[in-house]
C-alpha cells in the first residue's frame, strides 16, 4: 500500500535494512517480536529527532526545564494514574490456535489466524511487570514505565522548587516506555518497546483553553519545519467517545503513513486531573501558589506526548524519492539536515594515493564540527547513489585538479548542482549551507563548477 508520499512500507524496511538504520532485534535467533535495534545510521537519525525535539521544547525556550526520570517507579504511581486499572485493551483468544487479537481489530467471532471460534472478550493490562530486588513476590512488583509523563507529574515540585519557575512552565522528558501490545506491526510504528518525547505543559485554570491551541500550532510546525509535506499532515479532534475521562480535549497529529492516517503525537488538556490524584494517593500538597493573585491552586496540563520511532518513520517515508537522473534510477532521502545522519561524505575521485593526503586532510577539517564518511571504494557513480539513498545533504570530491589549485567541488543531494571552493573554506561553506544558507551563495574564491566528476 502507497499513501502519502507514494512508497510503501517494504521499501523503507529494506532500505532501512540494507543501509543500516534499523533492523529486527536479535535477528540471528528469528527475531523477537515488535523489537527493533537501531543500526549505524538509524541511531544518528533517532538521536538528530531527539536533539530538534530538545531544542525546539527546552533550549530555545525559557519557560519549559528538561527531566530524565527512572523507568521503575513506585507500584502506586500506576494506581494513582489509572493505569492499573484502566490501562487495557479488550481481548479475545482462539479456541483452536490460542492466537490472541485485540477484540476491536476483529470483526465478527471468527479466528483471522485459523479459522477457529474466538472466546469472550476480557481485558488485558499492556504494562509489562517485573519484580524488584531478589524475592518474586506480589509486594516486589514493579511495572515498566507504559508512559514517560508520569515521572513528569511526580516531580512537578522538585523542578518548579529547583527551577524557581512561574506558571506557565513545563517539564519535558525523552525516553523508553514500554506496552505489551496485543497487536503490533507496520514496523516501528507500534512496538512493544519504543521512545517517546512528552512534555507536560503547567497553567492556570482558565488559560489553558489558549495555551492548548498554542501547542497544537507549534506542535504541527515542528514537523513541517524539519520537512514533513503539510499535506501528509493533519490535526484530528478526538470525539466525546474517544476522550480519556479525565481529557477536556485531545487532537491528534496524524501522518499518512501507508496504511493510512495515524497517529504521530496526542496533545491533550488533561485539567488537573494527574496533580489531583498524586496528590490524593501520596498525601503531598501538590498546589502552585501565584503570588500575583495570591491563590493556591492546583494547574491545567497541557500535553504534547510525541513518539521517537512514529517521527523517524515519518521523517523517512516522506523523505524517500525515487527518479531518474541520466537515464538511471537514483533514490534518494531528502531528509532535512539537522536530521541527516552524515552531513557530507568525503570522496577522493579514486584510491590514488596521490589524493589520500589531501582528502584525509579535508575529512579531518570538516570532522571537528559535523559528522562526515570518507569514502574511497567504488566508482564515484556508485558512491554519489550511496550517498543519496542515505540522505547526506553534501558530498566533496577530491580530485587531481584539486592537486594543483588546492580546490575541492561540493555536490549538493537535491539539486545535484555542483560548486568548486577553496579546500580551507570548506567547513565554513558546509556549516553556513547545512545552516540554511542557499547552495549557489558562493564563499572567497569560489564557483559554480560542471566537472568530469558531475553526475
Ligand atoms: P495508539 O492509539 O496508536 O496506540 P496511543 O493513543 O495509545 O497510541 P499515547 O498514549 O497518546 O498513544 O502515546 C503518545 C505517543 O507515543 C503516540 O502518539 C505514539 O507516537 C507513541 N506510541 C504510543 N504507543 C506506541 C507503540 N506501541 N509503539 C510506538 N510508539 C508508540
Amino acid at each position: 500500500m502507497k499513501q502519502g508520499n507514494g512508497v510503501d512500507m517494504e521499501t523503507i524496511v529494506s532500505l532501512c535494512k540494507r543501509r543500516g538504520f534499523i533492523f529486527q532485534s536479535s535477528e540471528i535467533y528469528g527475531g523477537l517480536g515488535s523489537c527493533w535495534d537501531y543500526g549505524p545510521l538509524g541511531v544518528e537519525l533517532k538521536r538528530n529527532v531527539k536533539e530538534a525535539w530538545w531544542k525546539a521544547m527546552v533550549h530555545e525556550r525559557d519557560d519549559v526545564v528538561g527531566l530524565d526520570s527512572a523507568i521503575l517507579m513506585h507500584p502506586q504511581v500506576w494506581v494513582a494514574s489509572g493505569h492499573v486499572q484502566q490501562f487495557a485493551d479488550p481481548l479475545v483468544e482462539c479456541k483452536s490456535c490460542n492466537s490472541r487479537f485485540r477484540a476491536d481489530q476483529v470483526p465478527g467471532n471468527k479466528c483471522p489466524q485459523c479459522g477457529g471460534v474466538l472466546g469472550e472478550p476480557r481485558m488485558f493490562n499492556l504494562m509489562f511487570k517485573t519484580f524488584m530486588g531478589p524475592v518474586e513476590d506480589q509486594a516486589a512488583v514493579v511495572y515498566l514505565r507504559p508512559e514517560t509523563a508520569q515521572g513528569i507529574f511526580v516531580n512537578f515540585q522538585n523542578a518548579l522548587g529547583s527551577s524557581r519557575k512561574k506558571l506557565p512552565f513545563g517539564i519535558a522528558q525523552i525516553g523508553k516506555s514500554f506496552r505489551n501490545e496485543i497487536t503490533t506491526g507496520n514496523f516501528i510504528f507500534r512496538s512493544r518497546e519504543f521512545e517517546q518525547m512528552e512534555m507536560e505543559y503547567f497553567v492556570k485554570p482558565g488559560t489553558d483553553g489558549k495555551w492548548f491551541e498554542y501547542w497544537l500550532e507549534q506542535r504541527f510546525n515542528w514537523y513541517t519545519r524539519l520537512g514533513i509535506k503539510k499535506e501528509h499532515l493533519h490535526l484530528r479532534q478526538h470525539g466525546k467517545e474517544e476522550l480519556a475521562h479525565y481529557a477536556i480535549g485531545c487532537y491528534d497529529v496524524e501522518y499518512l503513513f501507508p496504511m493510512g492516517w495515524s497517529e504521530l503525537e496526542g496533545i491533550a488538556n488533561r485539567g488537573s486531573f494527574d496533580l489531583e490524584q498524586h496528590a490524593k494517593h501520596s498525601g503531598k500538597d501538590l498546589s502552585y501558589f501565584d503570588d500575583e493573585s495570591g491563590q493556591r491552586f492546583l494547574p491545567y496540563i497541557i500535553e504534547p506526548s510525541a513518539g521517537v520511532d512514529r517521527s523517524v518513520l515519518a521523517f523517512l517515508l516522506d523523505a524517500y524519492a525515487e527518479e531518474t537522473v541520466e537515464k538511471e534510477k537514483r533514490v534518494v532521502l531528502r531528509l532535512h539536515p539537522d536530521l541527516a545522519p552524515i552531513k557530507a561524505a568525503v570522496l577522493p575521485l579514486s584510491r590514488n594515493e596521490k589524493l589520500v593526503p589531501m582528502a584525509t586532510e579535508v575529512n579531518a577539517r570538516l570532522r571537528r564540527c559535523m559528522i562526515t564518511q570518507y569514502d574511497d571504494s567504488q566508482s564515484i557513480g556508485r558512491r554519489y547513489r550511496r550517498q543519496d539513498e542515505i540522505g547526506t545533504p553534501y558530498c566533496v570530491t577530491i580530485d587531481f585538479q584539486s592537486l594543483e589549485d588546492h580546490q575541492v567541488t561540493i555536490r549538493d543531494r537535491d539539486s545535484l548542482k555542483q560548486i568548486r571552493v577553496p579546500a580551507e573554506s570548506v567547513a565554513t561553506t558546509l556549516s553556513a549551507k547545512l545552516a540554511g544558507e542557499p547552495f549557489e551563495v558562493l564563499p572567497p574564491g569560489g564557483t559554480p563548477w560542471l566537472g568530469p566528476s558531475g553526475g
